[in-house]
């Protein structure tokens, strides 16, 4: 069987150079005689993978020495709660609440302390990043937490609220695929499964001066200070994870880097969404100014033809198009690994459909 291009939210498409790589080391790694998984986490010849992931990951996001990198284990959700733990010093956050994520985030740290939404889209079904600037910043919030892309809705912040507090992003769909600048946040952390490597791992990109003010009840394992200075290991961590999170970091910088890939990205974003904007039978839902460069949303307006749609490109080798199941319709996820190949004959598919079925 061919490989398909998959357009899943997550988990999604890893480089093929990264499985490759792997399924070459899968039983034995360079000279150590065993496969990566089978090696202890205190071993030499696995925290050599271990500085190398981070070493390149920072150099990849140019993320200065006043950051830490940690690689924990529970994704993004995992997150939700470690975040207000870590932070709540004054027991008070603002949320911004742009789509289903976001506001898990928002209801998992009401269990902390206060939490404000400062703005939110929610009864527009997300299809917009809401305006911050009407809403009412708190003056003495330990954080302001947003989420940079939004998976299931299709859209991305194209400006970052200015706060006083420190910016907490969930960058968990867009990390690495555009250049951010680390100093504007004191958190951005990101489930991996969509462009990092496989699920159950999270990166978490944390100022130094932000560690050491978790409250007393926060459990070790989410206790960024506990993991930083544990190196990440203050259990064993996702060992296999970690390592295939390294190779796709690699394959980045074989690529040219993240600026690189930015170029690459909006150039296939913008291959699916100029077809959209002049489709007789497919329209885009996410606001045009928000537009998410990974994960493009559209519908026919019919259900049946959704559907129609779904399947005959499955047959194509276009798989997992399906929209989430609380907005339907259809979502092309595209991240880095997904070629530009793959938006094309996408591309060229829905004006196939398009033809037989507008
Ligand atoms: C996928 C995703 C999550 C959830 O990640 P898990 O690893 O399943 O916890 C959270 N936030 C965003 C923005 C996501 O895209």
């Amino acid at each position: 069987m061919e490989r398909v291009y998959n357009f899943s939210p997550g988990p999604s498409m890893l480089a093929l150079p990264v499985l490759e790589r792997a399924q070459k080391e899968l039983l034995c790694y360079g000279d150590t005689g065993m496969s990566v998984m089978e090696m202890s986490h205190r071993s030499k010849m696995y925290t050599d993978i271990y500085d190398r992931a981070v070493a390149d990951l920072r150099e990849l996001m140019a993320i200065p020495e006043d950051y830490e990198v940690l690689f924990l284990q529970g994704g993004a959700t995992q997150q939700f709660s470690a975040i207000p733990l870590n932070l709540m010093v004054n027991g008070k956050a603002d949320y911004i609440d742009s789509g289903n994520f976001a506001h898990l985030a928002a209801e998992e740290a009401k269990r902390y302390g206060e939490v404000n939404i400062v703005a939110s889209s929610r009864e527009d079904t997300y299809t917009y990043i809401p305006d911050w600037r009407k809403g009412t910043f708190t003056p003495d919030a330990d954080y302001v937490h947003i989420t940079s892309n939004n998976t299931i809705y299709g859209t991305r912040y194209v400006e970052l609220p200015e706060t006083e507090a420190p910016l907490v992003t969930d960058a968990s769909s867009m990390i690495l695929s555009e250049v951010m600048d680390v100093t504007k946040f004191g958190v951005i952390y990101a489930g991996a499964q969509k462009n990092i490597g496989p699920s159950g791992l999270c990166v978490v990109i944390v100022r130094k001066e932000l560690l050491g003010q978790a409250k007393a009840i926060c459990p070790k394992l989410l206790n960024w200070e506990v993991q930083a200075k544990a190196g990440s290991m203050y259990n064993t961590p996702n060992t296999y994870g970690i390592y295939l999170a390294g190779l796709t970091f690699q394959w980045l910088k074989d690529m040219g880097g993240v600026a690189e890939m930015e170029k690459i990205n909006i150039e296939k974003a913008a291959l699916l969404y100029d077809f959209l904007d002049n489709s007789a039978l497919f329209k885009p839902t996410a606001q045009r100014e928000f537009r998410s460069r990974m994960n493009v949303t559209f519908v026919t307006g019919d259900p049946d033809k959704d559907a129609a749609f779904v399947k005959a490109a499955a047959a194509q080798g276009l798989v997992n198009l399906k929209g989430h199941r609380t907005v339907g319709g259809m979502r092309a996820s595209i991240y880095n690994a997904m070629p530009r190949e793959g938006v094309v004959k996408l591309v060229n598919f829905m004006k196939q459909f398009e033809a037989e079925k507008a």
